[in-house]
């Protein structure tokens, strides 16, 4: 058992059931022994790999959409450049060197913020950023004033969420119990902390019985708050991550470890805990703010259309034939829809009066499934 699991079964012991979101918030972010208070996930070594981790050109071609909304949007000189959930500093890394290669205009307007809570990655991000000023906040709610632009990547997917069952008896609250058979931890319902049906959307409301209905409440916070922010001071935000356009039903939380999906409740601290996040609830509280919302539509799609192929070739052409080789196939990985091109997807927030962003002309507050 972990020094976590033991952690988690004592507060069950003392004060009841957790419900899940709690049981993920510490499993994932408890000040000591949360998974990632404690160690890099990321990559070959880790448990997942990411988009900006599979291929530089991922990070550049977001570097380059950025200079382009920036300079879309009235090229101001003094605009904050945000990243959620920065992991080992990659994304922000090829996106810098993108845009002081590219638009140096934009690099001399950019000040870069970073909201991270792992100590252990914010090492890893001071590292890969060692050439640039950069400040890090713990929220959101810390980050100054002014136009900011905010680039998420698989961010939204790691906050704690919500499950609601609907039972014979109308809807329940998952949580994680102790078995009263074995004194494993295991998955119960009990009564719902907050009765109100009228929260749930009015589609999932009359869903059938053993039904699961998710809410990520932080991740809609934190985007109504940004929103809110990018509709009174402008610039934009572009979140990619793996979900679904309508609000859907089904239990979607899921443990990685080593690359290998896993049982939730084994190893708890040292696996990692994610869920498909729910665009149309992120899109309802970035409208209620004020902002206009572009997509979602599959990232196979937004990368396409910003040429990453292109941009892949003309590296290739001066790579050796394994460096091509592995630019040819992280490309593909990122855009094929037997890899992340369909799974994964990319949804903008703009003001209203901001023109469309690059790679969503087609498809503006269109469905892609
Ligand atoms: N964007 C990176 C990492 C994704 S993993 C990439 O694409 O490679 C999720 C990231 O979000 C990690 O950096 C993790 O430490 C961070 N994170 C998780 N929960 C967070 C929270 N509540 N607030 C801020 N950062 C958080």
């Amino acid at each position: 058992m972990t020094p976590l699991e033991t952690k988690i079964r004592k507060r069950i012991n003392a004060s009841g059931p957790l419900p899940v979101s709690e049981f993920m918030n510490m499993a994932l972010c408890d000040p000591e022994l949360g998974y990632y208070k404690t160690r890099n996930p990321i990559g070959g070594e880790g448990d997942f790999i990411t988009s900006p981790e599979i291929s530089q050109v991922f990070g550049e071609i977001i570097g380059l959409w950025c200079a382009v909304m920036w300079q879309a949007s009235g090229s101001a000189t003094d605009v904050k450049l945000v990243e959620l959930g920065p992991g080992r500093g990659t994304l922000m890394s090829d996106m810098l060197r993108a845009i002081h290669a590219t638009a140096p205009d934009f690099a001399s307007a950019i000040d870069v913020h970073l909201v991270e809570t792992s100590p252990v990655l914010r090492g890893l991000q001071e590292e890969a950023l060692k050439e640039h000023k950069v400040t890090w906040h713990e929220n959101v709610e810390s980050i100054p004033g002014g136009k900011i632009l905010v680039v998420a990547n698989e961010f939204f997917d790691a906050l704690p969420i919500d499950q609601f069952v609907k039972t014979e008896d109308g809807w329940q609250e998952r949580c994680v119990s102790l078995s009263p058979n074995d004194d494993t931890l295991t998955f119960a319902t009990m009564p719902m902390r907050h009765p109100n049906d009228a929260d749930f959307p009015s589609e999932i409301v009359a869903a059938p019985v053993n039904s699961v209905f998710e809410e990520n409440v932080v991740g809609k916070e934190i985007t109504g708050s940004l929103a809110g922010r990018i509709a009174q001071d402008g610039i934009a935000a572009l979140i990619l991550d793996y979900g679904h356009n309508q609000h859907g039903l089904g239990d979607t939380l899921q443990a990685m470890k080593s690359h290998q999906f896993h049982n939730p409740l084994a190893e708890i601290g040292e696996i990692d805990l994610t869920a498909h996040v729910d665009f149309a609830a992120l899109d309802a509280a970035s409208t209620e703010q004020g902002c206009i919302v572009h997509g979602p539509i599959f990232q196979g799609d937004f990368l396409s259309s910003l040429g990453i192929e292109q941009r892949a070739e003309i590296l290739s052409a001066n790579a050796s034939v394994k460096q091509a080789n592995l630019l040819t196939d992280g490309c593909r990985r990122l855009i094929a829809s037997d890899g992340m091109g369909t799974l994964f997807k990319a949804m903008a927030l703009t003001p209203k009066d901001s023109v469309i962003p690059a790679g969503f002309e087609k498809r503006h507050n269109g469905v892609c499934e």
